[in-house]
């Protein structure tokens, strides 16, 4: 089935306690959109760059099968770039710098040949871009949205405004007591839910996620690993192996909800293991399968 990806493409400076990377490429639909290339061969990308982003970067998104004609090229322009620096705990970490750069004027046009999508992942970008894309997408199955503190605090209206048109909102537990004003996940998630996604993903980090959905709550573990050498990204990953994994089902059920929960943790624990996109542009979907098998395990206590 295909799915339609917006969100930024990036060049990313990041900094932790044990190592750091500068100008690699990131970005939310890049890691959406490589984290979902394990589960559909229908992906197409709209998004836009400056004149910095090379030929190498477009060949390691075609050499994932991902279509990248609705990335428009700014010539005058450079694209867009965030810093961010990770505490010791690995599990927070403050934004340095965001230049929006190429994003602060983008009009999205979404190619005629895309408009008959099935789903759609609205990645981390402005909502009222997020919007733009939406509205010319024509009978969409399934949309799904993720953000960021950046834009609840800069673009709370505007966001809400978007949310009333997504099925599935994923975002973190500090942005979730953010958005909704109460410091508890639970009825957080019950006021988000009242704004219009039916289903709502609370990410914690190393903590795992909370699916809340009509049917009730579901806990997914993250993968307890020894060595993490990067988190960024490992949001944008989820929603990209969430997403993934419900393009291959008949039917989008509480349980298959469940499973692409496990999925995007699955992928998620893969892209925190190296630097950037190093390791989720190259997993095999043996390692997927693995990966999968090993969370359901992780806490299972029947036989
Ligand atoms: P994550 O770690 O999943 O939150 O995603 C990090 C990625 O999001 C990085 O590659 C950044 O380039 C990108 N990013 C950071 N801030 C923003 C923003 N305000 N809008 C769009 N993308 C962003």
């Amino acid at each position: 089935m295909s799915l339609l990806i917006v969100g930024s493409l990036a060049f990313d400076d990041i900094e932790t306690p044990f190592g750091s990377s500068l100008n690699t490429l990131g970005g939310s639909s890049t890691y959406i959109a490589l984290s979902a290339s394990y589960f559909t061969d229908q992906i197409r990308m709209v998004g836009v760059v400056g004149s910095d982003f090379e030929q190498q970067h477009f060949d390691l998104l075609h050499s994932r099968n991902i279509d990248t004609r609705g990335v428009q090229m700014v010539k005058t322009g450079k694209t867009f770039r965030w810093a961010g620096r990770y505490h010791y705990d690995m599990n927070t970490r403050d934004t340095l710098d965001t230049q929006l750069n190429v994003f602060a004027d983008f009009d999205p046009e979404v190619p005629a040949e895309y408009r008959n999508s099935e789903f759609v992942c609205l990645g981390n970008i402005d909502p009222e871009l997020q919007l733009k894309v939406l509205g010319q997408i024509s009978k969409p199955k399934l949309v799904i949205l993720d953000t960021m503190n950046f834009w609840i605090e800069s673009k709370p209206e505007e966001l809400k405004k978007t949310l009333a048109h997504v099925d599935v909102f994923i975002l973190n537990d500090s942005e979730a007591r953010l958005l909704s004003g109460d410091p508890n996940l639970v009825r957080s998630a019950r006021i988000i839910r009242a704004l219009g996604p039916k289903t709502v993903i609370i990410k914690k980090g190393e903590h795992g996620a909370l699916l809340f959905t009509e049917d009730g709550i579901f806990a997914a573990p993250a993968f307890p690993l020894e060595s993490i050498y990067d988190p960024t990204g490992a949001g944008d990953t989820f929603a990209g192996g969430f997403i993934g994994h419900l393009t291959r089902c008949e039917a989008i059920t509480d349980r298959e909800m469940r499973r692409a929960v496990l999925y995007g943790s699955a992928m998620a624990s893969f892209c925190v293991e190296k630097f950037g996109t190093e390791k989720i542009a190259a997993v095999d979907l043996l390692e997927i399968e693995d990966r999968f098998q090993s969370f359901r395990e992780l806490s299972r206590i029947d036989g």
